[in-house]
C-alpha cells in the first residue's frame, strides 16, 4: 500500500462530520480605543448572543474591571484602558460562569435573581446551578 492509499484509507475510516448547525459560538467585541476610554461597538450583539440585558453584562464587567462606564443604545463605554485580551478574557469568564449549561454545554439559559444565591437556569435540558455572579 503507498501513502497515497493510507491517507484514502484514513479518510474513509474518519466519522462524518456532524452538522448541527448549532454550535454556539462565543462572541468576541470588536472593542475601540478613545482616550482614556474602552469601547466596546458591538455590545448589543454580544448581548442578545448571550441573551443577558446590557445592564446585566455592564454590571459584571465594571465590578471585574473595576472601573465604570455607561451603556448607550449599541455600545458599552468603560472610564479606563482595557487591553483587548484582558476584555475578550472577562467575556468568556462570563459566559462560562453565567451563560453555558455544565450540563449540555448551551447558551439557552437564564438567571433567576433570588437571594442569598442566584441560580443559572437551561432551557434547553432543564439543569440549574447556582451562580455567584
Ligand atoms: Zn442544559
Amino acid at each position: 500500500m503507498d501513502y497515497n492509499q493510507m491517507l484514502d484509507n484514513l479518510y474513509v475510516k474518519l466519522p462524518p462530520k456532524k452538522t448541527t448547525g448549532e454550535r454556539f459560538e462565543p462572541p468576541v467585541a470588536s472593542i475601540l480605543m478613545q482616550g482614556n476610554k474602552t469601547l466596546i461597538t458591538n455590545f448589543d450583539v454580544i448581548c442578545q448572543k448571550i441573551r443577558r440585558k446590557p445592564e446585566e453584562l455592564s454590571k459584571f464587567l465594571f465590578k471585574e474591571l473595576a472601573t465604570r462606564g455607561n451603556v448607550a443604545p449599541g455600545r458599552l463605554t468603560l472610564d479606563t484602558k482595557v487591553p483587548p485580551r484582558v476584555l475578550n478574557e472577562k467575556l468568556t469568564y462570563y459566559l462560562d460562569q453565567c451563560v453555558l449549561c455544565r450540563e449540555c454545554g448551551k447558551p439557552d439559559t437564564h438567571i433567576v435573581y433570588a437571594a442569598p444565591v442566584n441560580t443559572l437556569v437551561c432551557e434547553a435540558c432543564g439543569a440549574t446551578r447556582p451562580i455567584r455572579l
